[in-house]
């Protein structure tokens, strides 16, 4: 870190020149940013009743401690499956209470943040929807937690100037998750810059997450991105898993299922111990 004093800083309040502590997030007792490592999991999509249940029941009986879901999703093609929406969240809403699970669901726009508030411990702020000012202002007039993804065209200062929105609004519950970006690169569906995980631990106060299943694409390549975010100094992980991943009305290519998460959890679990750290 630089000797840059915090007012001239365009992401002054998330700079660590403004907090020199970590910024410890707390939903339903679960700690984020603490020296535990979270494992937030589920599926792409909320697809049915018996889906979220049945997946649900499997997170639960890992180390994994927040379920993760769509239920409005921002889909390239308008042909794509787009979620249940307000069906999605009530079904999110029943595996919590079932599980005690805390759930992370996205908001796409400004007029759907107080009903998905309504149902969810936090609010994803999609890769597209980074510079959505006017929605990162809605959210941080909010007071849940915020999981912040980077822009896939996005260099990491546009990121930490999106979370000062969120800041600036009223909301300092904001954790930053690297998901990927646009390269030349074609053989992975983007690519994890692992680089952003030691720079945004340095320039930032906040919780850092990755997200290895959006970034890589590909189920088999998964757990190498995600031990290695870990590995960096990651707090967490958001990771997409699939009972069935071939059946998955969206991502299932990148989806892990139940037996590769568990393999990795435990990977997890060492790399955790191997960095001062626990699961
Ligand atoms: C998702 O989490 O399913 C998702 C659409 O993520 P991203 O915004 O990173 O593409
Ligand atoms: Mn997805």
């Amino acid at each position: 870190m630089n000797s840059i004093s915090s007012s001239s800083l365009d992401y002054r309040r998330v700079s660590r020149h403004f907090q020199r502590e970590n910024t410890i997030i707390e939903t339903r007792g679960i700690a984020i940013g603490g020296h535990k490592i979270v494992v937030m999991a589920g599926p792409c999509s909320v697809e049915s009743f018996c889906q979220i249940n049945e997946l649900a029941l499997f997170i639960k009986s890992t180390k994994a401690c927040i379920l993760r879901g769509g239920a409005f999703k921002p889909r390239s093609s308008p042909y794509s499956f787009r979620g249940l929406g307000e069906e999605g969240l009530k079904m999110l809403a029943h595996a919590r209470e079932m599980t005690g699970l805390p759930i992370v669901t996205e908001v796409m726009s400004p007029d759907q943040v107080s009903l998905v508030a309504d149902y969810s411990d936090i609010l994803q702020i999609g890769t597209r929807n980074m510079q959505n000012f006017p929605l990162l202002c809605a959210v941080g007039r909010t007071q849940k937690p915020i999981l912040l993804k980077r822009g896939m065209g996005n260099t990491i200062k546009e990121l930490l100037m999106a979370a000062e929105y969120i800041v600036d609004a009223g909301n300092n519950q904001v954790m930053l998750c690297e998901r990927g970006i646009r390269t030349f690169e074609t053989m992975t569906r983007h690519t994890f810059d692992i680089n952003a995980i030691p720079v945004l631990k340095d320039l930032t106060h906040l919780p850092i997450i990755a997200d290895p299943s959006h970034a890589i694409g590909n189920a088999q390549y998964v757990p190498s991105i995600a031990r290695a975010a870990i590995a960096a100094g990651a707090d967490g992980i958001i990771v997409e898993v699939h009972m069935n991943p071939s059946l998955a009305l969206s991502d299932g290519e990148q989806s892990l299922a139940p037996e590769a998460f568990c393999i990795l959890m435990h990977d997890i679990e060492k790399i955790a111990h191997a960095t001062g750290r626990s699961l």
